[in-house]
C-alpha cells in the first residue's frame, strides 16, 4: 500500500479534525491536510514531471507545510529524500547528486546554502520552496481523490545516515517497512487516539519525523513547535496547552528538558510519552529523568536501516523498581521489538549465547531494502536477511540487549577491547562532569589510549586528579583514561549527537 491512503482515510473518517498545527494554533484539519497533499501531488506530476519512483528531496525545517509536501510526494508515488536542514551546501549537493533527484524543496532558511550549494547539483534539478506563493498554488489547485498505488516493495523514504562515521549512505525504506515500523510503535511503544499530539521537537528530516505515520493513521494532531526546534521551556508549555502529546527526543535533549523542568518546578505535565533513542541514555541521566519527571519514558533502540525499530524499553520497565533486575534493566535499550528478531554474532559470523558480546544484527520487516546505489556497502552489511548494525552489545537469559557501543568506535588499548560507553557512565556519576565522550587516540607503545572528553557542569571544579580517582573507584585500572581535555561544549549534529569524527580532529 501507499502511507497517502492513511492520511486520504482519516480525511474520510474525521475531515474536520485539527490535523496540522504550529504551537497551538491550528493550520489545517484533515480534509484539507489531505486536499492540499493531493493537490501538490498532482502538481509535481503536472509541472514538474514527477513520476512514480522519482526522488524528491525536502530540504527544509521543521513546518507543517514540510508534512504536507512530504504527503503530496507520497500522493504522487513518488520518493521522498528528507534532508537534514543544518547540513552544509557541499554535503546536499551530494545527496542531490547521489540520489539523482528530479526536484529539491526548500523553504526561505534553507535558501542560501542550498544555492551555494548549486555549482555541483544535479543537472536539471528543479527547485521550489515551500513557503512560497508557487508552493501556494501547487497545494491548491485540482487533485486525484485516491494516491498512485504502490506496493509494499516500492521506494517511500531515502534516509542519508548522519554520517557520524562516514559519508552518509542512502538508506532505502518502503511503505511496507514504513508501515510495520508505525506497527510496531503500537505493539512496543505507545497507543495512539485522535485525541493525541505528535510534537516534533526534533527535526522532522529524521528518526522524530518517522512517527508522523502512525499519527495520520489514526487522525491525531501533528504539531510543529513555533521555534521550529527544540526549546525545553516551549515543549514544557506546549505539554500543558495541548495534552496528551507523545514526542521523540534524543538523550541531550531530555537532558535540557530535565533541567527546565527543575528549573520550573514542573514535571512535564501532559507531555504523556516521551521516546528517546538515537544515542546512548546514561544511568545516571534516566535515573534523574524518571526522579524529576515520572513516568513518562520508553527509550529506543533503532538505526536508519532498520527506523525506529530494533529493541525498546517500555514504560513498565522504567518503573519496575522492585525488580532484581531493574538497573541492568535500566541501563540497557530493553528487548526485541515485535517485528524483528536481534542476535549477536561473533568475529565469523557464529551466532553468539546470551551474556557473550558481540555485533548486533536484526532481521524482519522493518530492515532496509538496501543502500542506493551501493552493492559494496549492501554486500557488507545485508546477508540472508539479517542487518549487521555495526554495534556492539550483548543479550541477557531474558532477551534484554545491552549496547556498549559502535563496532568502529570501540578502544583497544593493548589488545584489549575497551567500550567507551563504560568509561562515560563513570565519569558522568561524579557532580563535577555534565557531559563526557571518550574517544581513542593512537599510541605507539599501547595502540590506542582512552582520552576523555570533558565538559564540567557550570561553576564545578575537577582536576584530572580527582577524576582519576573516581574512574579507580568505579572501572577496572586499564580502562581509566589516560588523558583529560576540558572542552565549552562536545561538537554534536543536528540530531544532538556526539560527533566523535569531530572530536578525534580536535584531540591528537
Ligand atoms: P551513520 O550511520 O552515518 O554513522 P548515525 O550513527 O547517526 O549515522 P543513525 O541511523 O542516525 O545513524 O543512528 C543509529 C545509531 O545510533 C545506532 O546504530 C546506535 O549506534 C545509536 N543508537 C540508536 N539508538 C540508541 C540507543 N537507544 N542507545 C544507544 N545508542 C543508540
Amino acid at each position: 500500500m501507499n502511507l497517502a491512503e492513511w492520511l486520504a482515510a482519516s480525511a474520510r473518517l474525521r475531515p474536520g479534525a485539527p490535523a496540522l498545527l504550529t504551537g497551538t494554533t491550528v493550520d489545517a484539519d484533515y480534509a484539507t491536510f489531505a486536499s492540499r497533499a493531493a493537490s501538490f501531488g498532482a502538481a509535481l506530476a503536472r509541472d514538474y514531471g514527477i513520476a512514480p519512483g522519482d526522488r524528491v528531496a525536502l530540504f527544509a525545517h521543521n513546518c507543517t507545510r514540510y508534512l504536507e509536501a512530504l504527503y503530496g510526494i507520497w500522493w504522487a508515488g513518488a520518493v521522498a529524500i528528507p534532508i537534514n536542514a543544518k547540513l552544509h551546501g557541499k554535503e546536499v549537493a551530494w545527496i542531490c547528486s547521489n540520489a539523482e533527484a528530479r526536484l529539491a524543496l526548500i523553504c526561505d532558511d534553507t535558501a542560501d546554502t542550498f544555492n551555494e550549494a548549486s555549482y555541483d547539483l544535479p543537472p536539471g534539478l528543479a527547485v521550489l520552496a515551500i513557503d512560497s506563493d508557487g508552493f501556494d498554488r501547487a497545494r491548491s489547485g485540482a487533485g486525484s481523490k485516491a494516491p498512485v498505488a504502490r506496493d509494499d516493495d516500492d521506494l517511500a523514504w531515502l534516509f542519508y545516515t548522519s554520517g557520524t562515521t562516514g559519508r552518509p549512505k542512502g538508506v532505502m525504506l518502503s511503505h511496507g517497512n514504513l508501515v510495520a515500523m508505525s506497527l510496531s510503535y503500537l505493539a512496543d511503544v505507545d497507543a495512539v487516539t485522535p485525541e493525541d499530539a505528535a510534537l516534533y521537537a526534533a527535526p522532522i528530516s529524521h528518526g522524530a519525523g518517522l512517527y508522523n505515520m502512525i499519527h495520520v493513521r489514526f487522525g491525531a494532531r501533528h504539531v510543529v513547535p513555533e521555534s521550529g526546534g527544540f526549546d525545553p521551556d516551549e515543549v514544557l508549555s506546549l505539554g500543558k496547552q495541548l495534552g496528551n502529546v507523545a514526542m521523540f527526543a534524543a538523550p541531550t535533549m531530555i537532558k535540557r528538558l530535565v533541567e527546565a523542568a527543575k528549573r520550573r518546578g514542573e514535571t512535564g505535565e501532559g507531555l504523556r510519552t516521551i521516546v528517546y533513542g538515537g544515542g546512548p541514555m546514561y544511568l545516571a541521566d534516566i535515573r534523574e529523568a524518571l526522579s524529576v519527571m515520572g513516568q513518562r519514558f520508553v527509550q529506543i533502540y533503532g538505526q536508519g536501516e532498520s527506523p525506529m525499530t530494533i529493541t525498546s524499553l517500555k514504560r513498565a520497565l522504567h518503573a519496575d523498581v522492585d525488580h532484581p533486575r531493574y538497573l541492568q534493566r535500566l541501563a540497557s535499550v530493553g528487548t526485541a521489538q515485535s517485528v524483528v528478531s536481534v542476535r549477536i554474532t561473533g568475529a565469523n559470523g557464529e551466532v553468539l549465547p546470551p551474556g557473550e558480546t558481540g555485533e548486533i544484527e536484526v532481521k524482519g520487516s522493518t530492515v532496509m531494502l538496501g543502500y542506493w546505489n551501493n552493492p559494496q556497502a549492501n554486500a557488507e552489511t545485508l546477508k540472508d536477511g539479517w542487518l549487521r548494525t555495526g554495534d556492539v552489545g550483548r543479550l541477557d537469559d531474558d532477551g534484554f540487549l545491552t549496547l556498549s557501543d559502535r563496532s568502529k568506535d570501540v578502544i583497544i588499548s593493548g589488545g584489549t577491547n575497551i567500550y567507551p560507553r563504560e568509561v562515560e557512565e563513570a565519569l558522568l556519576t561524579h557532580p563535577a562532569v555534565r557531559e563526557v565522550s571518550a574517544i581513542g587516540v593512537a599510541d605507539p607503545e599501547w595502540g590506542e589510549n582512552v582520552v576523555a572528553c570533558v565538559v564540567l557542569t557550570d561553576g564545578a571544579a575537577a582536576d584530572d586528579a580527582t577524576l582519576d580517582a573516581h574512574c579507580l573507584a568505579t572501572i577496572a585500572r586499564f580502562k581509566r583514561p589516560k588523558r583529560y581535555v576540558y572542552l565549552d561544549a562536545l561538537p554534536k549534529n543536528n540530531y544532538g549527537k556526539v560527533l566523535k569524527t569531530e572530536l578525534r580532529k580536535i584531540v591528537k
